[in-house]
Order: structure tokens, then C-alpha cells, then sequence
């Protein structure tokens, strides 16, 4: 058995994210030169989950920095269906807004897989229509969703071999868990996916050279459950109490983990950053196909 590596290399997602959104930067400044329209970014926030307020004033930062067009749609939690279709028809028309975002998850009255259905699919940029989906199924260049983008980003950033690995996926999103999936295999890795009702978790876990969980439960995955030396993905953002103060921790048990891997993500500070660069490189993208640039 190979020798664990006792001193992991963490796997800054700031400084990924720093240098896409420098290059970004660059590409929309060159646009604003030119004295043409910049990207627009529309979200649609709806109620009060105070988690996806922050997540919308992060990405609202991050236009401002970028100097993309953007604008923030701030809806009660009492909206209904209709009139949240009606708002996304109009910034479909709307020719200064090349990307949609509607933050999830939505009030239960609105059903997400409606909502969504209704985004144009040229301004997805959360790649969830099943237009984008059934494009990434079928390895077609498309808007793919923006947090499995980011972790090969990240794999990629430190040149992290992905093609030929054993990669285990923990969790079976639409969101995160299956597009990552596809985009591991377009990779060429051999992609086990495993979720709540899988066997002997641990065990499979500890087959991955390159194991990533994204389910969204505070220190799932222990030291046993990863193969020594391993490649450690921790997408999982959730809350906890400690000592009476209210910390966020990501689904892998960093301190115990630690000693067992080869390389590890933080959580604060890991794939979240590269997650919100992604939106802005979607929204570039999604700028570039619209304008025929
Ligand atoms: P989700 O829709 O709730 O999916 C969770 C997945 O985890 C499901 O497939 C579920 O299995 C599986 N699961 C639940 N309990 C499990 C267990 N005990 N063992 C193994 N699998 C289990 O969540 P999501 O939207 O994919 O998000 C997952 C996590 O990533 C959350 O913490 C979320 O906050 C975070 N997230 C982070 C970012 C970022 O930018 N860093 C972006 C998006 C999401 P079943 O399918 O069998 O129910």
C-alpha cells in the first residue's frame, strides 16, 4: 500500500478562481473598449432563505468586479408560479441579458423543474434545462452547470491527472452529482456514482484516486473512507454549531482526512469561489454564442 502523504496540498479555490476571473476581467474590458453592450447577468431571488442571499450578493460582487451588466430580481416568497414565468419571459426578451439564473432552491409552492423549463436555453447559465443537459449526455458543446465546471477547473489547475483515474462521485444531483458525472467521463475517468441507498459507501469511497463528495452533510466522509494518497473533493457546504459558534464545514472530515490524502479542497474556500467564476464564464460564453463573437 502506498505511504499516505502527511502533509496534503490544499487546493486553494481563491487562487483558481482569482486567475479565471482575471482572464474574464480582461475579455470584458477589451468589450467596454469597443463600446459595445458588456455581458448582462440576470438573477431571480425569490423569499428569504438567508444562505442564497449571500450566495446572490457574492455573485452580484462578482459582476460588479468583472464589469459585467448586472441585475438582481428580489422577490417576496409569496410570488407565485405564474408570475415567476411571466418575469423569466420578459428577460428572455430582454437584449441586454445573455444569462438567467433563478437561485435555488425556490419556495415549495414553485416547481423548480417548471421554472426552469421556462429560461431560454441560450441564456442558461446554470446549464439545467434538459436542452443543456441533453447536450452534456450527448457530449455536444453546451451551458453546463456551474459547480461540477468548477471542479475540473480546480483538477485541472494543478494539473491533476484525471484521465484513466477511478473517480467516486457521492451524490446524485441534477445540480452537481450526475453532470459531474458526464464531464469526469468526457475526461476519461472511470466515474462510479454513489448516493444515499448505496451499499458499503465507505468501501467504494475508498476505491477513488479521485473521490468527490457533493452531498451536504456535515463530515460524511472520514479518514476510512479514502484511499491513501488520494485526490479529495469536497463540494458539501453545510452549518454547524461549535463551541456555540456557527461555522461552515463541507461534507468531508478536513482534520481527519487530512493526514490520509494527497491533495484536499477547504470548505470555506474551495470550490464555492470557482463555482461563482464558472457563472461569469457561462455568462461570457453565453455573451459569445448570442453575438456571434
Ligand atoms: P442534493 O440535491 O440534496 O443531493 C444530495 C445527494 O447526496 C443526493 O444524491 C443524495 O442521495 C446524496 N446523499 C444524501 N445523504 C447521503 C448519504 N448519507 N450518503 C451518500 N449519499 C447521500 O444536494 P446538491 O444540490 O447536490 O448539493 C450537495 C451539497 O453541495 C450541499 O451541501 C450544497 O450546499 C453543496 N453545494 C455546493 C456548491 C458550491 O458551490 N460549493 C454548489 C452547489 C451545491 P439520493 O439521491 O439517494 O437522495
Amino acid at each position: 500500500m502506498t505511504k499516505p502523504n502527511t502533509t496534503p496540498l490544499i487546493l486553494n479555490g481563491k487562487e483558481v478562481s482569482e486567475q479565471i476571473i482575471t482572464k474574464i476581467k480582461a475579455e470584458v474590458s477589451n468589450i467596454h473598449s469597443k463600446n459595445k453592450r458588456p455581458p448582462g447577468l440576470s438573477v431571480i431571488l425569490v423569499g428569504d432563505n438567508p444562505a442564497s442571499h449571500v450566495y446572490v450578493n457574492n455573485k452580484e460582487k462578482a459582476c460588479i468586479k468583472i464589469g459585467l451588466h448586472s441585475e438582481v430580481h428580489r422577490l417576496p416568497a409569496n410570488t407565485s408560479e405564474e408570475e415567476l414565468i411571466d418575469i423569466i419571459k420578459s428577460i428572455n426578451k430582454n437584449n441586454a441579458i445573455d444569462g438567467i439564473l433563478v437561485q435555488l432552491p425556490l419556495p415549495i409552492h414553485i416547481k423548480a423543474e417548471k421554472i426552469i423549463e421556462i429560461i431560454d436555453p441560450a441564456k442558461d447559465i446554470d446549464g439545467l434545462h434538459p436542452y443543456n443537459l441533453g447536450k452534456l449526455l450527448s457530449g455536444q458543446k453546451c451551458l453546463v452547470p456551474c459547480t461540477p465546471l468548477g471542479v475540473i477547473e480546480i483538477l485541472k489547475y494543478y494539473s491533476i491527472n484525471i484521465r484513466g483515474m477511478n473517480a467516486v462521485i457521492i451524490g446524485r444531483s441534477t445540480l452537481v452529482g450526475k453532470p459531474l458525472s458526464l464531464l469526469m467521463l468526457n475526461e476519461n475517468a472511470t466515474v462510479t456514482v454513489a448516493h444515499s441507498k448505496t451499499d458499503n459507501i465507505d468501501g467504494i469511497s475508498r476505491t477513488a484516486d479521485i473521490l468527490i463528495s457533493a452531498v451536504g452533510k456535515a463530515k460524511l466522509v472520514k479518514k476510512n473512507w479514502v484511499k491513501p494518497n488520494a485526490i479529495v473533493i469536497d463540494v458539501g457546504i453545510n452549518k454547524t454549531l461549535e463551541n456555540n459558534k456557527s461555522l461552515l464545514v463541507g461534507d468531508v472530515d478536513f482534520e481527519d482526512v487530512k493526514s490520509n490524502c494527497k491533495a484536499i479542497t477547504p470548505v470555506p474556500g474551495g470550490v464555492g469561489p470557482v463555482t461563482v467564476a464558472m457563472l461569469m464564464s457561462n455568462t461570457l460564453q453565453a455573451y459569445k454564442i448570442n453575438n456571434n463573437v
